[in-house]
């Protein structure tokens, strides 16, 4: 049972709307009626949504009755790290320690290591403590993704690798590791 804060992060109306809308699923202009009325069940391996038909309404008035895949939620959460990541200043401030700009902080700080990245931010801790035990499945994916490598990349995270010149944390570890170890 996954719980009401990752359903609200990773699988949102909002993020919902926008992969019916990447997909051409649904059409016409953003109705945040409409939005509302999206139903989200998210299963062990997919997402059901269902949205009812309304026959007044301009966008999809027939309804939707559809799986959606958990990869398109993973997408949709590195874009908008990514985009996120565009607007937001960071600056090293320690060995492999940056700080990087916040909302609701003036900052937050990341480390990185061989192993990954850590950032003090909610929703990094929110997200990094549930995942794995409440969304195996989008877990594996994470994994297998060379954006996220298994954990999560919060926009503070993507902004530091992005000020490096990563565009990924795969591309980090790699560089780390061929990195010559210095006496
Ligand atoms: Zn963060």
């Amino acid at each position: 049972m996954i719980s009401s804060q990752l359903q609200s992060q990773l699988f949102s109306k909002i993020a919902t709307r926008d992969i019916l809308t990447a997909n051409n699923l649904v059409w016409g202009a953003r109705s945040p009626m409409r939005i509302a009325q999206l139903k989200i069940e998210v299963w062990s391996t997919v997402v059901y949504v269902h949205l009812p038909a309304n026959p007044t309404s301009r966008v999809s008035p027939q309804g939707i009755s559809r799986f959606l895949s958990m990869w398109d939620y993973l997408e949709w959460f590195m874009m908008r790290s990514l985009f996120k990541a565009n607007n937001i200043q960071a600056r090293l401030v320690g060995s492999d320690i940056w700080e990087v700009e916040g909302s609701q902080r003036p900052s937050y700080r990341v480390h990185f290591s061989p192993f990954g990245a850590r950032c003090h931010c909610m929703l990094f801790l929110c997200l990094a403590n549930r995942i794995k035990k409440e969304c195996p499945y989008f877990y594996k994916l994470m994994k297998q993704s060379s954006f996220f490598c298994g954990q999560v990349v919060c926009h503070h995270i993507a902004a530091a690798l992005s000020y490096q010149g990563f565009g990924s944390l795969a591309e980090y570890l790699e560089a780390v590791r061929r990195k010559p170890i210095v006496a």
